[in-house]
């Protein structure tokens, strides 16, 4: 049992869950929630990337469990000083985001999260991708306007930032610096007349771009396909990329870890006495039969494969993982009277039980933990009850 479930309730999980459930929770939120396509759920972002930030780490996750958030946050410096929200991003998604930081200027990449069956993980595909994007204006080539229509803001002189005084107090003033109004940052205007038509000065315009995604088998959910230089393009400045990000959907009969597909088997308890033949249809459609080997008893949650029937292996799709199939025994809710004494000519023999003479008699009852908990509670109930009923009594022995 945890503490408190704030950080599983954030990131939409169960306490039970696994770290990879976790972290492509955290994914998911974290590309919906990110300034640049939310920006009013900054606190959100920030929020979430603290939860994962956390319950990624098995050590503070196990802190957080048993003390909740207030044991995080005591932990000081160790466990609980959180990152910037924004560098745990980039963290967690690795390369291929843009950071100012790592290069000179860059325009901004642009991250789709794309969905994706385990069919087309396992077969590939080639999906389309329609998006919009900022591109240089071809008509002005990105200068905004006519050769030598810009000029320096009069505003900012140039520096793109302006400084304002605010009061703050009687005889104190603060100086703030704003991006300047009149140019947006930019540092120069153009004149209204000598503006290019086609992106209003601007220097970029917004384009439709159909991107083909080309999924090759055996590739992972969380996997990233980067389309370099495709990304919004600024001037002066190196276009950014365009980054896919697959998201594995869940499958109707199997799940996967790493190259190993899993299934599991319901079978009779019939079959599982005598034998069985079942038809797998696989991810590419061929009809795979498998047959119990002859004379084994296959018991409940038992795991069988067959080898090179699981997911082919990136760039080696010729190679494939196991399936694993866990079978379910289903037993009968009861067995007929009538053949009770057949049954048992064919079954191992039972255990002798040697039953003493002197016993109580107990009756088996369904197992129900919350009723337990209920009755342990009536129990104490009565103990305190008889403690009251006998201390009368005990005052009229001593006074007689
Ligand atoms: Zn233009
Ligand atoms: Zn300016």
């Amino acid at each position: 049992m945890v503490k408190e479930t704030g950080y599983y309730d954030l990131l939409g999980c169960k306490p039970n869950a696994s770290a990879e459930e976790l972290k492509k929770a955290y994914r998911k939120l974290a590309l919906k929630y990110h300034p640049d396509k939310n920006p009013n759920e900054g606190e959100k972002f920030k929020a979430i990337s603290q939860a994962y930030e956390v319950l990624s780490d098995p050590e503070k996750r196990s802190i957080y469990d048993e003390g909740g958030e207030a044991a995080i946050k005591k932990g000081g410096a160790d466990t609980g000083d959180f990152r910037n929200p924004m560098d745990f991003f980039e963290k967690f998604f690795g390369g291929g985001f843009s950071s100012g930081r790592r290069r000179e200027r860059r325009g901004k990449d642009v991250v789709h999260q794309m969905s994706v069956t385990l069919e087309e993980l396992y077969n590939g595909a080639t999906r389309k991708l329609a998006l919009q994007k900022n591109v240089i204006c071809d008509k002005c080539e990105g200068r905004g306007g006519k050769k030598g229509a810009t000029e320096k803001c009069a505003q900012c002189h140039g520096a793109g930032l302006e400084t304002r005084i605010q009061q703050i107090g009687p005889g104190l003033v603060h100086h703030v610096e704003k991006v300047c109004s009149r140019c947006s940052g930019t540092g120069e205007t153009i004149n209204e007349k000598d503006r290019c038509k086609q992106c209003s000065g601007r220097k970029t315009v917004r384009e439709r771009k159909v991107l083909e995604v080309h999924i090759e088998k055996g590739m992972r959910d969380g996997q990233k396909i980067v389309f370099s230089g495709e990304g919004d393009h600024e001037p002066d400045s190196q276009p950014g990329d365009i980054v896919i990000l697959l998201d594995e959907k869940e499958h109707h009969t199997f799940v996967h870890a790493g190259t190993d597909l899993m299934m599991k088997m319901p079978i009779q308890l019939v079959e599982a006495l005598c034998g069985f033949q079942r038809v797998i249809k696989t991810l590419d459609e061929r009809d795979l039969v498998i047959t119990s080997p002859k004379g084994e008893v296959m018991k409940h949650e038992m795991t069988k494969c067959v080898m090179d029937e699981g997911m082919p292996l990136y760039k080696n799709p010729l190679e494939k993982g196991r399936l694993i199939i866990q079978f379910e025994v289903i037993f009968p809710e009861s067995t007929p009277l009538s053949v009770i004494s057949a049954l048992e000519q064919c079954l191992p023999p039972r255990p002798e039980v040697t039953i003493p003479i002197d016993v109580e008699q107990v009756t088996l009852s369904d197992f129900d933990p919350k009723q337990r908990r209920e009755q342990q509670h009536h129990r104490m109930v009565y103990e305190e009850d008889d403690r009251y009923e006998q201390a009368p009594r005990v005052q009229q022995c001593t006074s007689s």
